[in-house]
């Protein structure tokens, strides 16, 4: 392998290059095996190679690769289709991902309060230690100042309320508030699940002031949850929906999603990407959600969520450092009582791939499709890993 000198230097490099994936497994150009519980942070949702995923991306290659949104593809409009009957709402505008995602929401939020309600609505309500993406506007509307150092001036208009309080959101909504935006489980943020209740207190404070709900599924969408949004675990529906991550299985796919109200507000013209909706990925979006919209695809998810969380509780519940294992569907968190990283090397270092959330939470975020076994595997090495000190190697 040639040295990573040529790398932006934003990315660190671990030396061992992933060359090929089968399922829940990475290789490296050594041949080692790696059991990947990250999933490239909540992407392939259907593991790596899966056949029927190959397949329709080989095929959408042959036939086309790129037509620009100047002309439809049956790629395109079947994509938009799934996501549209899929989630529930009326019409999706495709991205390439996630950053780009919430950037045509929060427009379309913005456009939609100024020119067709013709109201002076501009900010929007987030939550703290929230993660919306780096782009400027996303960027802006995230969270934690970590992010935002040295990249000063941000985008006027963001408020910041601590996430799960529906007190202070409902305090921090004003007349100039244009939308709420905020994740249903905060992923980056900690594996943070919000009390019972607030996404519909979320909704009624929204409907009561008039300003609209954008909930960010980019993380927690396309079945993460155990559900095909996590939203709909609790019944409560937004007015604009994002997503990316797990939507194309690895392809760059990113989708927003919004209720005919809000279509007034997104005429030809005023919105649009050149690669968004690119044929192969929206190909293979379409094959990854019919796979994981199936009732029995989620109630799996939903089964193995519990089997992972109690047996992570019952093998490392009990040690000094952990504080708690909480989350939803397959995206679990080890809420550590200090710094998650160390234990994210030692775990890489055995052959499992885990990521850090929220500094001190081991998240693990594998494969939809991974197996009871595969959990196993990654409980007995966690529990290794968590069980000597940070310090002590
Ligand atoms: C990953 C993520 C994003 C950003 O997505 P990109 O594709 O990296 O731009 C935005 N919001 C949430 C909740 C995410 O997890």
């Amino acid at each position: 392998m040639t040295d990573a000198q040529s790398f932006a230097a934003c990315y660190r490099h671990t030396g061992r290059p992933f060359v090929r994936g089968v399922g829940c497994e990475l290789f490296d150009d050594q041949g080692n095996r790696f059991l990947d519980l990250g999933a490239g942070v909540a992407v392939s949702a259907l593991g790596h190679g899966h056949p029927e995923l190959v397949a329709t991306i080989k095929k959408q290659a042959e036939n086309l690769i790129h037509s620009s949104n100047l002309y439809d593809t049956p790629a395109k409009r079947s994509s938009v289709e799934k996501i549209a009957q899929y989630t529930g709402f009326d019409r999706v505008f495709l991205s390439n991902s996630g950053a780009e995602a919430n950037e045509a929401a929060l427009k379309i939020a913005r456009r939609y309060q100024q020119l067709i309600k013709g109201e002076k609505r501009y900010r929007f309500v987030c939550a703290e230690k929230s993660f919306h993406g780096r782009t400027f506007a996303a960027l802006s509307a995230t969270g934690q100042p970590k992010y935002w150092e040295g990249f000063g001036p941000l985008l006027p208009g963001f408020d910041f309320v601590p996430y799960g309080s529906v007190e202070a959101l409902e305090a921090a909504v004003t007349p100039e508030t244009a939308a709420i935006f905020i994740e249903p489980l905060q992923g980056e943020g900690g594996i943070v699940v919000p009390p019972e209740g607030y996404l519909r207190a979320a909704r009624e404070i929204a409907d009561r002031t008039g300003c609209l709900l954008i909930f960010d599924e980019i993380q927690t969408g396309i079945g993460r949850t155990g559900h095909f949004l996590a939203c709909h675990s609790e019944n409560v529906m937004p007015d604009i929906v994002t997503l990316a991550k797990g939507i194309a299985g690895g392809l760059p796919l990113g989708a927003m999603a919004h209720t005919e109200t809000l279509a007034a507000a997104l005429p030809p013209g005023s919105h649009a990407s050149t690669f968004g909706g690119n044929p192969v990925a929206c190909a293979a979006a379409c094959t990854v959600m019919d796979i994981v919209a199936e009732e029995s695809f989620l109630a799996s998810v939903r089964d193995k969520s519990s089997y992972l969380k109690s047996a992570l509780r019952q093998a490392v519940g009990h040690l000094d450092c952990v504080e708690e294992v909480r989350g939803a569907g397959l995206l679990i968190g080890v809420a550590l009582n200090q710094p998650a990283k160390p234990f994210v090397t030692r775990l890489f270092n055995a052959g499992i791939l885990t990521t850090v959330a929220g500094g001190n939470v081991l998240r693990l975020s594998p494969p939809l499709v991974v197996s009871k076994s595969e959990l196993d595997e990654g409980v007995t090495q966690v529990t290794k890993a968590l069980s000597t000190p940070a310090s002590e190697e």
